[in-house]
């Protein structure tokens, strides 16, 4: 965290409902982005925040909205008494899903309704869910246009607006489906833009949606966590996989999310990591929402010891306290590294991040290294003759393009199918746990995740187990 604050909640003048869920959270203090953003969006302004992962962005933004929407809410189950007030636009499925559960935990002692809508999944079975009425809808934006297309929501009475992680969503080539949403919305709105990276194309952005703005920042632009020691190791690409091993034995009770570039290194790398007895999981686009929850969910409670994902696939992750990250390939968009980065150091905690650099890659890093403005130590690799046997494996160069798609009428939404989920890859991946492959020592964090994933505590996680079960659910009505 860059900065210290001894504001309390009850300070920003939050309502009493969001405070009890607040402390319910066990959250005592508010972190930096919240301590600034709070207030001011209570003021009505809108806001271009500068927040990396994990600094509590979520809660920045959904706890305003609530408060100003608190007053409007109805028990009344007549769905004119329920329009779309806040639209959350979100690039992945990931952090959609990560938002929504923060917003019906934040609301769960208001009568105001939450609901997310992703791609992927049959738009029917979001529909009936749309039609009852929901006051704050959290959507990936191709998803939101299939239903505006279906004539399945009004944007009609939005007077919120969020764009989270809107530098990702115009990597993403999310700015045509954006300016299509934008046009559908009431001009009279507040409008709450979050990003971890500022770039002219973020500015420009804010320029045309933005009314306004006031700027803050809780980090430099395109700055690295202080909490987070940075390191790298030049080696070969064909030393690569068998140095990631001995990393990932060295490192054996940290858990870890490994990066690729691609979906297809994803899943070679997480295959090639089986084998080497390293109880893992790939999650990408290609994989199914099911199995991505299921690989989020057994990594949570720490039956796999390493997370093989993409850059688009782990945004959203809300993965507390992850010690370790590898950047096992080195992204050719420079931004990808804060955001990978990202995923460790979170509040406060310490964090080490890894890169493993081959000869193709080193112009990569210095280009990391120019927009952090940082000299990352770097060392070559020593390769241990008695770790695991040689494995090698040329990186795939094919560019994950799966999420690069601009908006098009998804298959799902105009011709909904039943089409079977994807066979599940998690038994697999616990029994190559089962069989002994690799010590996962449990911390006190990981534990609660698991006592959690198994029911445990009952109160505290049901709002979460809730919305993952009606995903889940989703899923097996395809
Ligand atoms: P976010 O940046 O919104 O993804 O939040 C990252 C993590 O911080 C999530 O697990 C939140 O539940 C948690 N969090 C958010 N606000 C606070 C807070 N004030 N105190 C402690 N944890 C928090």
């Amino acid at each position: 965290m860059s900065e210290q604050t001894t504001v309390d909640f009850r300070a920003l003048g939050l309502a009493e409902p969001l405070l009890k869920a607040i402390d319910e959270s066990g959250y005592t203090t508010p972190t930096p982005i919240q301590a600034q953003a709070i207030p001011l969006a209570l003021q009505r302004m809108d806001l271009m925040a500068g927040a990396q992962t994990g600094t509590g962005k979520t809660a920045a933004f959904s706890l305003p909205i609530l408060h100003t929407l608190l007053p409007l809410s109805s028990t009344s189950t007549s769905p004119a008494k329920h329009p779309i007030r806040a639209l959350v636009l979100a690039p992945t499925r990931e952090l959609a899903i990560q938002v929504y559960d923060n917003i019906k935990t934040y609301a769960k002692h208001t009568a105001l309704r939450s609901l997310v809508v992703y791609g992927g999944v049959d738009i029917k079975t979001q529909t009936p869910h749309l039609k009852a009425g929901v006051e704050i809808l959290v959507a990936t934006p191709g998803r939101l246009l299939d239903h505006v297309e279906q004539k399945t929501l009004s944007l009609s009475q939005v007077q919120f607006l969020v764009l989270d992680e809107a530098d990702r969503m115009l990597d993403m080539g999310f700015m045509p489906d954006l300016k299509r949403i934008l046009a559908l919305l009431p001009k009279q709105r507040q409008n709450l833009m979050f990003s971890a990276t500022f770039s002219d194309e973020i500015k420009k952005l804010a320029d045309a949606f933005l009314n306004n703005p006031t700027l803050i920042e809780v980090a430099r632009s395109n700055a690295t966590n202080d909490n987070v020691e940075q390191k790298a190791y030049l080696v070969n690409s064909d030393q690569k996989q068998r140095f990631l091993v001995q990393l990932l034995k060295q490192y054996a009770n940290q858990q870890v999310i490994v990066f690729t570039k691609t979906k297809l290194s994803a899943s070679k790398l997480a295959r090639a990591l089986e084998r080497d007895q390293i109880p893992c999981s790939a999650i990408h686009g290609d994989k199914s929402q099911k199995e991505r929850i299921e690989a989020l969910d057994a990594f949570k409670a720490g039956s796999i010891h390493a997370l093989v994902a993409t850059d688009v696939a782990a945004r959203g992750l809300d993965i507390s306290d992850l010690p370790l990250v590898i950047n096992y390939e080195i992204s050719t968009a420079p931004e990808d590294y804060v955001h990978r980065i990202g995923r460790t150091g979170r509040a406060g905690a310490k964090g080490i991040a890894i890169s493993l650099i081959d000869e193709d890659e080193t112009k990569y890093f210095d280009d990391i290294e120019k927009l952090i403005k940082k000299q990352i130590p770097k060392e070559k690799a020593t390769i241990n003759t008695s770790s695991s046997r040689p494995r090698p494996s040329k990186a795939a160069s094919a560019e994950d393009g799966w999420f690069q798609q601009p908006y098009q009428p998804s298959a799902a939404a105009a011709a909904p199918k039943q089409v079977p989920a994807k066979p599940s890859s998690a038994k697999r991946k616990v029994v190559a746990a089962l069989l002994g492959g690799f010590g996962f020592k449990a911390t006190p964090q990981t534990r609660n995740q698991a006592k959690r994933s198994a029911g445990k505590p009952r109160q505290k996680a049901q709002g979460n187990e809730l919305a993952q079960a009606e995903v889940v659910e989703t899923i097996n009505t395809l």
